[in-house]
């Protein structure tokens, strides 16, 4: 399976709020698109590990997903050392995607500026031939994705580029919707969390409105560059 599209986040969930609407886009329009996910979020306080994975398996079917895996890195605990960059390598040599999208640089939990970090280094690794990596008892060739982005998730960045997604904002909020042990259920006997109150949901909505906005469309999803990046010609821009 080649991907034109792979994202990764720390925790199932994080793809959703940041860039779940840019996903169902492309993937509507005929590209191949996928999430990774680097743990279960086995230590979100509502919920359970068992019950994330049904919430993820939800969410890809509502975005359309051609692909999605959990590495069941360890929630709150995984390094960007060898060990987890070859777990990472394993997944760019398989899927082979042209665009890698990934956690910000920092952010509000841990786990997502590391995440940023392991995925960032692990996709310019992936391409020298000296790392050898097998995935099912194959041997895999060397693969560096064309370009890195980092979607914006709780901590505000400025964007260098926002994505028009007015078309798929009812698909980013269903399938954000779709993890019901997280966010905001008045039925719910577990405890408040940052995430579950009502307001929580309402910010998402104005953060897109926002960026939406400033590109003259109702909602639109941001993203950073890690490095400069070029076009061919200003045509590209319009
Ligand atoms: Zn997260």
């Amino acid at each position: 399976m080649k991907l034109d599209i792979l994202a990764f986040g720390a925790h199932p969930d994080d793809v959703e709020l940041a860039c779940s609407g840019t996903l169902a886009k492309h993937q509507a329009a005929g590209l191949k698109t996928g999430v990774v996910d680097l743990t279960r979020g086995e230590l979100g306080t509502r919920g359970s590990a068992e019950l994330r994975d049904q919430e993820s398996a939800d969410a890809a079917k509502v975005m359309g997903l051609s692909f999605r895996k959990n590495l069941g890195l360890k929630d709150g605990f995984f390094l960007n050392d060898e060990y987890h960059r070859l777990r990472v390598i394993e997944m760019i040599r398989m899927l082979q995607p042209e665009i890698v999208i990934t956690n910000a640089p920092s952010d509000r939990h841990p786990d997502h500026g590391r995440g940023h970090q392991l995925v960032n280094d692990s996709c310019f690794l992936s391409g020298l031939r000296k790392i050898e990596t097998t995935y099912e008892g194959l041997k895999q060739e060397p693969w560096r994705p064309r370009q890195v982005l980092h979607y914006i998730q709780d901590r505000y960045f400025k964007p260098d580029i926002v994505v028009d997604i007015s078309d798929f904002f009812e698909v980013r909020m269903q399938s954000i919707l779709a993890y019901k042990s997280q966010f905001h259920n008045p039925e719910s006997g577990e405890p408040d969390t940052y995430i579950s109150k009502p307001e929580f949901l309402d910010s998402l909505k104005t953060r897109q409105a926002e960026w939406g906005r400033l590109i003259g469309v109702q909602y639109a999803e941001g993203f950073l560059f890690s490095r400069i990046t070029g076009i061919n010609t200003l045509t590209a821009l319009i």
